[in-house]
């Protein structure tokens, strides 16, 4: 799996639609200060579902859309997409391709589609569960992030070697199906409970 290309529109510092299109090998992105080098970082972390407007270098989450220049006018609504050669199925879905959409606007209101069919956030981090490349992943490693990582919490660190081992969709897993066996466990003593009851009181049956 590799990325193919990052389409951009409306988000932080790029106006105008751009794609960007990645080949074998190294890509390096260079420009003077402020010119975007991270945006286009900031894209990809925000298509894969990033939530914390921080995490993306803004106070809050209209913060990534273009906000205008002196001379161009904000735009209502910013849009990112990835496409991603999964022609090795290292994303379980039987396509070659995947393209990874999200747009948000103004008023809040955001979608994510994954090739095209409108989907929740949910499905689009279940698509990268240890693959390394969801927000939390360590496939996008900004400014600053290194040592953090270092001087982080074991916790935390324990996370990104859980993403690096596979193990991530089996933990969710297990943390599901422990949280179904609590909710049945409570149901199990309601019934115990109601069954005690038309047992002690039998005017109640
Ligand atoms: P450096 O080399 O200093 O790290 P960089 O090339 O990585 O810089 P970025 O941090 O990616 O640059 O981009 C910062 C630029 O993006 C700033 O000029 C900022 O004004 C612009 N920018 C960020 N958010 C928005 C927004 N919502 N609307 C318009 N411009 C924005």
């Amino acid at each position: 799996m590799y990325l193919k290309s990052i389409e951009v529109q409306g988000f932080k510092s790029f106006a105008n639609r751009i794609l960007f299109e990645f080949h074998n090998g190294i890509t390096g992105i260079v420009g003077p200060n402020g010119s975007g080098k991270s945006n286009v970082a900031d894209a990809v972390r925000w298509v894969l579902g990033e939530q914390r407007a921080k995490q993306l270098r803004g106070a809050k989450m209209e913060d990534v859309i273009f906000s205008g220049t002196e001379i161009r006018k904000p735009v209502s609504y910013a849009y990112v997409a990835i496409t991603l050669d999964n022609s090795d199925r290292a994303l379980p879905v039987e396509y070659d391709e995947v393209v990874v959409t999200r747009k948000v606007f103004r008023s809040g209101e955001s979608e994510y589609l994954i090739n095209g069919n409108t989907c929740r956030l949910k499905d689009v981090n279940e698509l990268f569960y240890d693959t390394g490349i969801g927000k939390e992943g360590y496939s996008i490693i900004g400014q600053g992030q290194i040592d953090r990582i270092l001087s982080g919490k074991p916790e935390e660190r324990r996370e990104l070697f859980d993403e690096a081992a596979g193990i991530v969709k089996f933990k969710r897993r297990k943390a599901a199906a422990i949280k179904k066996l609590e909710d049945e466990q409570t149901n199990l003593t309601r019934v115990n409970d109601i069954l005690l009851t038309s047992t002690l009181c039998p005017a109640n049956r």
